[in-house]
């Protein structure tokens, strides 16, 4: 028989999180690859889940999402960033915030369209892309001075007549730089001189630290009417075994998005939307604590793998920690990703799979802290000796 898989899909294979945790698992090995919180999500909004399955509100939910769910996302955007969206026709739930991409990407994006990715990237993004028939302009972030920016002139290259969105990260997995607003305003010129839609995950909106703001693209001047803005309660409850997102975004915009979504799934969670509905009202709170939390454990790994001799990025938000392999004698992330649970037990994603050019993210290696202490603690001593000059390899620099 042929190849089964269609043309487009071709140069995607298992994704890296499947083949870095199954890994750690055959090796027995620490697993700081794939970002998910090793604790639970808070108490009352799990007994909210259990009470709705209970009460029997398990049939399909609304397409569009619950109407309480859909209110507190109302009331949320309202409280937080100042901005007003319709719950009856301007936000969508979704199946995660990985739906809400790919429905936005699927919805809003023809063929032979151009998307503006940042790169490293998340890695549903180019998928989707490419399921979509339209062709990925990647534009990259580099480290200047510990922080991973863009130059604008390559993004204003980048830009062409076929460009139809660009697709915004910010806090960024997995280089954890969280845009500034002189970033943004960059980015919306360019989407506002050429008439292009936002396409905006901002999943980690409310894990950023040292008091560094999480701006969203959609609260500049001029913004909020082309920008599809995407959340995660999976990040920011800490269910990623939930699945429920959303997206806010103008009618027009929701309304081609649902067009997709609704044949892709459509609809899905019924009890996990009433816990999050809950959740948005009631946790926050509990989600301030998470970041504080967060934040020591970015510090507990940060030190750990810089006394390990690695290079360490320091990350204003998300789950993750970049780092520099070039100090220890490493230069390619994939080998030494493949050979870490041998080498240390500790399994980590090479980052050079996040890019169009793997070239550009040869050197880095990204570590999740999102895990109790003790497993940061338990990392750290295993990755201690990795520098030591009987551990170096033919890989040397
Ligand atoms: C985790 C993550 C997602 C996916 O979110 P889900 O709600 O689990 O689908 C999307 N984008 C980024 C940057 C992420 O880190």
């Amino acid at each position: 028989m042929n190849e089964p898989l269609v043309a487009s899909m071709r140069e995607f294979g298992t994704t890296i999180f499947a083949e870095m945790t199954a890994l750690a698992v055959r090796t027995g090995s620490i697993n700081l690859g794939q970002g998910f919180p090793d604790t639970d999500g808070p108490d009352a909004m799990l007994e909210h889940a259990v009470a709705a399955i209970r009460a029997g509100g398990n049939q399909y939910p609304p397409g569009p999402g619950i109407p309480e769910l859909r209110q507190a996302v109302a009331e949320h955007r309202k409280q937080h960033y100042g901005l007003l969206y319709d719950p009856d026709g301007e936000i969508l739930v979704t199946v995660g915030a990985t739906e809400a991409i790919a429905a936005s990407l699927l919805a809003l994006c023809d063929t032979g369209d151009e998307v503006i990715l940042f790169e490293p990237y998340y890695d549903s993004y180019s998928a989707v892309v490419a399921l979509s028939g339209a062709v990925r302009r990647p534009v990259p972030l580099r480290p200047v001075a510990g922080r991973f920016t863009f130059d604008p002139d390559e993004l204003r290259a980048a830009v062409g007549p076929r460009t139809r969105a660009i697709v915004v990260n910010t806090p960024h997995n997995p280089t954890g730089t969280v845009f500034t607003r002189d970033e943004l305003s960059q980015i919306a010129a360019l989407c506002q001189e050429h008439d292009l839609i936002a396409i905006s995950d901002e999943v980690y909106e409310h894990l950023t630290f040292d008091g560094v703001e999480h701006v969203p693209i959609a609260t500049l001047p001029g913004m909020r009417e082309r920008t599809v803005m995407i959340s995660s309660a999976g990040k920011t409850f800490s269910v990623t075994g939930w699945k429920i997102g959303w997206l806010c975004a103008p009618a027009r915009l929701v309304t081609a998005v649902q067009t997709v979504k609704q044949f892709l799934t459509y609809t899905a969670g019924g009890p996990w939307q009433v816990a999050v509905a809950h959740a948005l009202r009631e946790e926050l709170g509990w989600v301030a604590g998470l970041r504080d939390s967060l934040a020591a454990k970015r510090d507990r790994l940060m030190t750990g793998l810089s006394a390990a001799g690695f290079g360490v990025y320091r990350p204003a938000g998300t789950y993750f920690v970049q780092t520099d392999i070039r100090p220890l004698g490493f230069a390619d992330g994939g080998e030494l990703a493949r050979r870490l649970p041998e080498l240390a037990g500790v399994v980590a994603v090479p980052t050079q799979v996040f890019y169009d050019r793997p070239e550009l993210g040869r050197h880095f290696l990204r570590f999740a802290f999102c895990k109790r202490d003790e497993i940061i603690d338990e990392a750290v001593a295993r990755l201690a000796h990795l520098g030591r000059p009987g551990k170096r390899t033919d890989n040397v620099v």
